[in-house]
């Protein structure tokens, strides 16, 4: 199974002729447009599938409905295909983009899905919390209850229900939160850990992170996404955000410690993982 890197949290994941997408995000709209209405830009998915060698896909899965992880979703169903696989918040997305019912999934946590050669399971997750002002507009709590139809706010991407989601032997959270003792034994080799944020958080949050997501499940390779400025278009980017940086070397030392490998994940970068 390979991991391709495509900014924010979007992975692009292969295995044979088996195409799946985390979080996708291509739009990425800058920080000024976000006071306006948002919607997904077709043209930059288009580019954005092209560039990463996507023409079609099996599965889109996503961790939550943060804008930023699901804006996308919809239209890159429309121009790629496949079955979104999310939260009731994530299939009231679809049904506001007008596709049809069996084009989503409401997934029921911790039961295996078989999209391909890969077994997809959603374990249960939680936001990490933002201070304010972001936490104001994204907040770690609330769904989104009815069809939403782009354009629309920001802050109508409520979060809904949050999850890990483990593909075969990798488990990805798309943001830093986790529920207590729900990845225990899991036996994953690799941990996909989405760190926005994260530097806003106290350094005991970091250490109880990292023994629930990554020792608990018994990884011993941490990749890190979501460190990106994705307020740029993706040509533009490579210097992690601001508000991961110190994470980042602090999740490093804690690897270190454990003998784990910890490797941020580069732009359009594909590495193997189990
Ligand atoms: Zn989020």
């Amino acid at each position: 199974m390979n991991i391709t890197y495509l900014g924010t949290n979007t992975l692009l994941i292969t295995q044979g002729d088996t195409t799946l997408l985390v979080d996708p995000h291509f739009s990425r709209p800058t920080m000024l447009s976000l006071l306006g209405k948002i919607r997904p830009d077709p043209a930059r998915i288009a580019s954005g599938l092209t560039r990463s060698g996507i023409n079609r896909l099996d599965g889109i899965l996503l961790t939550h409905t943060h804008y930023d992880h699901a804006l996308d979703a919809t239209e890159v169903l429309r121009q790629a295909g496949g079955t979104l696989y999310g939260s009731e918040s994530a299939i009231h997305l679809v049904q506001g983009a007008g596709l049809g019912v069996k084009t989503g999934v409401q997934v029921v946590p911790r039961q295996i899905y078989q999209i391909g050669s890969l077994q997809v399971c959603f374990h249960p997750a939680r936001h990490v919390n933002f201070p304010a002002p972001m936490g104001w507009l994204m907040p770690a709590e609330g769904r989104i209850t009815r069809p939403l139809r782009p354009p629309t706010w920001l802050w109508n991407y409520q979060c809904g229900a949050v999850y890990a989601i483990q593909v075969d032997r990798t488990l990805i959270f798309g943001s830093a939160g986790f529920e207590p003792g729900a990845y225990r034994g899991l036996a994953v080799e690799s941990v996909v850990l989405g760190v926005g944020g994260l530097d806003l958080q106290p350094q005991s949050y970091l250490q109880a992170l990292y023994s629930q997501a990554v020792l608990d499940p018994g990884a011993r390779q941490v990749f890190l996404s979501h460190w990106d400025n994705f307020f740029d278009p993706l040509e533009k980017n490579s210097q992690p955000m601001r508000l991961a940086k110190r994470s980042i070397s602090q999740i490093t030392a804690l690897g270190a410690r454990y003998g784990h490998t910890v490797q941020v994940l580069e732009l359009a970068h594909t590495i193997p993982s189990a």
